[in-house]
């Protein structure tokens, strides 16, 4: 298993994927987007159109791909799907284009990955439904513009500001996902569990969900540890208690934090005296990309209020130092 336990990047085979809502109906949470979506899809099959392009923002296992699906399912249209870094070439990406069905859903994922080539594509893609493709090199070299079907281009990104405008400008509709609520998440366990055919109390539903750094994707996983628990246990029930120990000996601790979480909060709080410390250094001492640094480990801890993002760089809050079992050290008098 190639992907820490508790971290909310996708396994290579997608065990989550048995676990997606099928339609907006079965999406838990997220309540203000789904609402609207809703109406735009209405809105879109009653014309009989493509839906407006659709740019999903918000980090890693929150349901981007998943939304990006129902709304071709509600559609009732085609889905392809692709991402970023995957599209390589201009042709790539003009391949992929020319093979749309009239409003087909097209997802791609990590669009702020797209190499500034392709993304130039893409502009004309997506404002005038054409191509414009170089035919010949040289001083023979002319221009084509090809018209293309009406498509919608649903977007996935962890971070609205990694876009650029230019293309942030041409999506019609930007949502941004948020952590879900410990209520949402004992819900997506509940399910999860009846679709897995784990017997689970609502204690021990809400154990995992309190723990599952508000991330769907890291609920369905920790119930999937916790399974193995109880069934080497022989325990029938998955309860509070044995979903506690599966999950402290998994190291995932009270608050959800794992392993990386907590070295991460303590070396700001032992080598950097609290803060602030730049995102670089942490990264560096953390032997991680800054990317996983910055949308992966913080937003949750930002969202706990563990730390604070500076102008100056990140500090650790009174929350964090306690969290630590620490005291927030006293500032030096005179
Ligand atoms: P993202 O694209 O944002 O990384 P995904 O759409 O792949 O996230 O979602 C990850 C997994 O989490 C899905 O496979 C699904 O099992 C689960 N999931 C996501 N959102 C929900 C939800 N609202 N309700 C239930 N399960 C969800």
């Amino acid at each position: 298993d190639p992907v820490p336990l508790h971290s909310p990047d996708r396994q290579p085979d997608d065990p989550d994927a048995a676990l997606r809502p099928k339609s907006l109906s079965e999406f838990i949470g997220q309540e203000a987007a789904r609402e609207n979506l809703h109406v735009f899809i209405e809105a879109a099959r009653k014309r009989g159109e493509a839906m407006d392009h659709v740019l999903f923002f918000g980090p890693p296992g929150l349901g981007k791909t998943t939304l990006a699906q129902i709304i071709a399912k509600e559609l009732g249209t085609g889905f392809r799907a692709t991402s970023g870094p995957v599209v390589a070439k201009a042709g790539d990406l003009a391949a992929l284009l020319t093979n749309l069905e009239p409003n087909d859903v097209l997802f791609i994922d990590e669009i702020h990955r797209l190499n500034p080539v392709v993304e130039e594509v893409l502009y004309p893609a997506m404002e005038d439904r054409a191509l414009d493709i170089i035919i010949g090199e040289g001083p023979s070299a002319r221009s084509v513009r090809i018209d293309l079907p009406p498509f919608t281009l649903v977007g996935a990104t962890t971070r609205q500001g990694l876009l650029t405008t230019p293309l942030r400008d041409r999506f019609g509709i930007p949502v941004r996902l948020n952590f879900y609520t410990e209520d949402e998440l004992r819900e997506v366990v509940t399910r999860g569990a009846r679709l897995l055919g784990i017997a689970i109390d609502e204690k021990g539903a809400r154990e995992i969900a309190r723990r599952s750094r508000g991330t769907p994707r890291v609920a369905g996983r920790l119930l999937r540890r916790v399974r193995d628990f109880a069934e080497v246990a022989g325990a029938k029930t998955v309860t509070a208690a044995l979903a506690d120990n599966a999950l402290t000996r998994l190291e995932v601790d009270s608050l959800g934090l794992d392993a990386m979480d907590r070295r991460y909060l303590t070396m700001i709080a032992t080598t950097y005296k609290g803060g602030p410390v730049g995102v670089d250094t942490l990264a560096a001492g953390l032997a991680e990309p800054r990317d996983t640094v910055e949308e992966v480990v913080e937003p949750y801890l930002i969202q706990l209020g563990l730390i604070a993002r500076t102008a100056r760089g990140r500090c650790l809050n009174d929350a964090g130092w306690q969290h630590l079992g620490l005291n927030t050290p006293q500032p030096k008098g005179g």
